[in-house]
């Protein structure tokens, strides 16, 4: 079966529950062992006192462990990852967190994209640096071999345990290169004497359009927020990988205990049956935004994976991606006033953060979601006071451009 058709049923069988086509939702926090022997099993497994048998799975003990519907919604999400487990958060920054705290400890190096979310952002630089571990950016346009050479100039090469990528970079929609970085971790693996993660935040192109495990990456995060959920109704987070890493993930979500909840995870479930026909219109119609918006004369730059004048950047797309996505930036000429007239004068879009959703929505990243970044860098990262970010929805594409059109007009 194709991976479309497999989601709408891999892990529920209708006769666990009255042959409800659909899963109920398990509103239960703890589950019946069948006998105490069974619950002794499920524990010692829980626990790592004993291997568990290739065959066998973890019963269901409580729920801070597991719950049928989020076992059901990570058999799918390994699906659609094309790997092999997955573990779901109740948010997108409690499994980015959880990630990190998983595997680094004070001493540790960590390597990641700059730009990157700004949550992401804060977690790095306010809370990991706290407790003692040493971060460090890798930019746009450095190479492996390049980042390779500063570390080991500051005696730091032995010390990386972890690279957290983020592709493309938002708001810019810039990409970074998820081979020559899978190469940087295999000649960091070679210095270091501890296992190496190599972690991407694929939230924007993921899983349709972009497959960071085949460029070598163990984990791989999402805001489930976005395009997975899709309908702007939940907050939610996922981490998939082989079974190994996936496990270590879910060992320590176990005591923070920021799983996902059943009713999270149902409603999770349900839209990722629909994630290809939003994904591929939100794509379709992202396209014909951009063809529209790159000949508008009040816009001085539009912002679209795959169409950049540079052409490092559009060997990249062509090597990873397949698709452009369906979020677009483009910098209208006047700044902030300009930007403003745009947002303000928009009709049928949002002026919302967020983004993936089934309705467009835009905002304005300077004074926004960046708006904690320091000026000078953002105007280094091209995220200019004019930029405005743009989500592409399902709408009609008529709908979406006329009303851009209409809106660019308030600009005076
Ligand atoms: C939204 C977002 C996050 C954070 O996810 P939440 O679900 O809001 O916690 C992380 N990374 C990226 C790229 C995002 O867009």
């Amino acid at each position: 079966m194709k991976i479309e058709s497999h989601v709408l049923s891999k892990g529920y069988n209708p006769e666990w529950s009255e042959g409800s086509v659909k899963s109920p939702i398990f509103m239960s926090s703890t589950f019946v062992f069948r006998n105490a022997q069974e619950g002794k099993r499920f524990f010692e497994i829980a626990y790592g006192k004993v291997t568990q048998e290739p065959t066998e799975q973890l019963g269901l003990i409580y729920s801070r462990l597991n719950n049928p519907n989020m076992q059901i919604l990570e058999e799918r999400l390994a699906l659609l990852e094309e790997t092999e487990d997955a573990a779901v958060f109740e948010s997108g920054m409690a499994a980015i967190s959880t990630v990190m705290l998983t595997h680094l400890r004070p001493g540790d190096v960590l390597l990641f994209s700059n730009p990157i979310y700004g949550g992401t952002h804060h977690f790095i630089h306010h809370f990991l640096t706290s407790i003692g571990v040493i971060v460090r950016s890798i930019g746009v346009l450095e190479t492996s071999d390049e980042i390779m050479k500063t570390l080991r100039e500051e005696g730091l090469s032995d010390k990386v345990k972890m690279i957290y990528v983020e592709t493309p970079a938002n708001p810019t929609n810039t990409l970074f290169d998820l081979a020559d970085l899978g190469r940087l971790k295999d000649v960091l693996q070679r210095e270091c004497e501890h296992p190496v993660f190599y972690v991407v935040d694929n939230t924007y192109l993921g899983p349709i359009w972009q497959k960071p495990m085949v460029f070598g990456a163990d984990l791989v995060c999402y805001s489930a927020t976005k395009f997975l959920n899709g309908h702007s109704d939940i907050i939610a987070g996922a981490v998939m990988g082989k079974t190994e890493h996936v496990s270590a993930v879910k060992g320590l979500r176990t005591f923070l205990g920021s799983m996902m909840s059943p009713h999270t995870a149902w409603v999770l479930t349900r839209s990722l049956e629909t994630l290809y026909l939003r994904m591929n219109r939100q794509g379709e119609n992202a396209f014909k935004v951009y063809e529209f918006l790159k000949g508008q004369p009040q816009i001085s730059r539009v912002l679209f994976p795959g169409q950049s004048d540079d052409a490092r950047q559009r060997r990249i797309y062509a090597e990873q991606c397949l698709g452009a996505g369906a979020m677009i930036s483009f910098e209208v000429r006047g700044g902030e006033k300009a930007a403003f007239a745009v947002l303000d004068a928009l009709k049928m879009i949002k002026l919302a953060v967020s983004l993936g959703s089934n309705e467009s929505l835009a905002q304005h990243p300077f004074t926004m979601t960046h708006a904690d970044v320091p000026d000078d860098e953002k105007n280094n990262l091209g995220l200019t006071e004019g930029l405005i970010r743009l989500s592409v929805g399902i709408e009609h594409p008529d709908d979406i451009i006329e009303d851009l059109r209409q809106a660019l007009e308030a600009i005076v």
